[in-house]
């Protein structure tokens, strides 16, 4: 028996529609609850609709299920089973292939959840208080997933815990220990810094992006911009492009690029790693220097409030990449801000290719790839956007 919460008369709507999010404005009345308490939510009525993790904040409780099917260890057995088929299907575990997401938050119904695989490593990330107490079943229940495929499991929720929980996880293995930080994606290999890189140590959303990029490199002069482990410079070496240079204001992404360029093509000369501010570098770079740019900064609106100055963000770094960019050059830019939607952020883009009056058309536009999986009833799980533009 879980601690209830019982909703606002008519504020079942959602949940109805299989929405996993209960705003702390939805409920009428509930049991004493703690941080990370697994509840079960009803209608003003009685109705059963389905038990969660509750939080204290704007989202109060993330649903894990529709019904009154129990979180135990099984639970989270299956739901890890089924993420495993679905990234099984997508042809993502090969001898060149061993990076992806495994679970992917409300998108594998496991809200507050996000796991990456590095090779036979789990980088697993709880956002939610609930997660954070379920971790060591978690981690036991990864180690049972079909194929032998995890060994270890690095915990890393210091930085998406709420802080204001004061939950103090440590980062460190829950299972198992080091053993490799080299893992493979399309071919290409890359270190994988899970102790101190960003996120899970990788931005394994690239990866098709990267890929349609390589198709479009050979003979080309590229700029990464905003490049950190230097994903998409590798990809545009093998493509054939003629000179890479990666940019990144972080000193540190400027050496894990420069390592990871070395490990797949050593005594490259066709590519050299600059630390420097991205508005910087294109104010001072001269038109015509490249003819394939690409921008992949961070997220500019962390949240809607920032909404407004992202989009002028957004807007201006296009300009600058549109105004200077090779006749005849693609661009790839994109947005990983969650708050800002596709048509937002392909106005911005519009707006900055009309104050550079080029003649500027759509290639391709571009998502999160398939293991970062969007559930129909949770449309805020889509946030990553991006356009890929002929420039003349
Ligand atoms: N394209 C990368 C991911 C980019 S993450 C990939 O494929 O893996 C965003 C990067 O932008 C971070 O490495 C961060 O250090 C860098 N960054 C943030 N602000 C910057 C700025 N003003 N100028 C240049 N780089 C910046």
């Amino acid at each position: 028996m879980y601690k209830r919460v019982i909703l606002k008369r008519g504020k079942e709507e959602s949940v109805k529609r299989f929405h996993p999010w209960i705003f702390s404005g939805a409920i009428a009345r509930a049991d004493k609850m703690e941080e990370g308490d697994l509840v079960t939510v009803y209608t003003h009525d009685g109705a059963l609709l389905g038990n969660g993790h509750f939080q204290i904040g704007s989202i109060a409780v993330r649903l894990l299920t529709f019904d009154d099917t129990e979180i135990d260890e099984q639970f989270y057995v299956k739901r890890l089973t089924a993420a495993y088929g679905l990234r099984k299907a997508l042809g993502l575990m090969r001898d060149d292939n061993n990076a992806f997401r495994l679970v992917h938050g409300e998108g594998d119904f496991l809200p507050g959840l996000v796991i990456d695989i590095y090779g036979h490593t789990a980088v697993m990330q709880a956002h939610s208080p609930g997660m954070h107490f379920a971790r060591n079943i978690i981690a036991q229940a990864l180690t049972e997933l079909p194929g032998n495929l995890v060994h270890n499991v690095y915990y890393k929720s210091e930085t998406t815990l709420p802080y204001k929980a004061q939950l103090d996880p440590q980062n460190d293995y829950i299972v198992g220990s080091y053993d490799t930080d080299v893992a493979i994606e399309n071919g290409l290999k890359f270190h994988v810094d899970w102790l101190k890189g960003q996120k899970t140590g990788f931005f394994v959303d690239q990866r098709e992006n990267r890929r349609l990029l390589e198709h479009y490199a050979a003979g080309r002069r590229v700029l990464n911009m905003f490049c950190y482990t230097g994903g998409f410079s590798f990809y545009a070496l093998r493509g054939g492009a003629t000179l890479v240079h990666s940019v990144d204001s972080s000193a540190k992404a400027i050496s894990l690029t420069n390592a990871n360029v070395a490990l797949n093509f050593p005594d490259c000369d066709r590519h050299k790693a600059v630390a420097e501010d991205a508005f910087k570098y294109l104010d001072e770079m001269h038109k015509g220097d490249y003819d394939l740019i690409v921008l992949d900064p961070p997220a500019f609106a962390k949240h809607k409030s920032a909404l407004r100055n992202a989009l002028i963000g957004y807007r201006k770094l296009n300009a600058k990449a549109l105004e200077k960019i090779e006749t005849g050059g693609i661009l790839f830019t994109f947005s990983c801000s969650q708050a800002v939607n596709k048509e937002q952020f392909r106005l911005a883009v519009f707006s900055a290719a009309a104050q550079t009056r080029r003649k500027v058309r759509i290639l391709h536009q571009l998502t999160q790839p398939a293991d970062h999986p969007i559930s129909i009833y949770h449309p805020e799980g889509e946030y990553l956007k991006g356009l890929v533009l002929y420039v003349e």
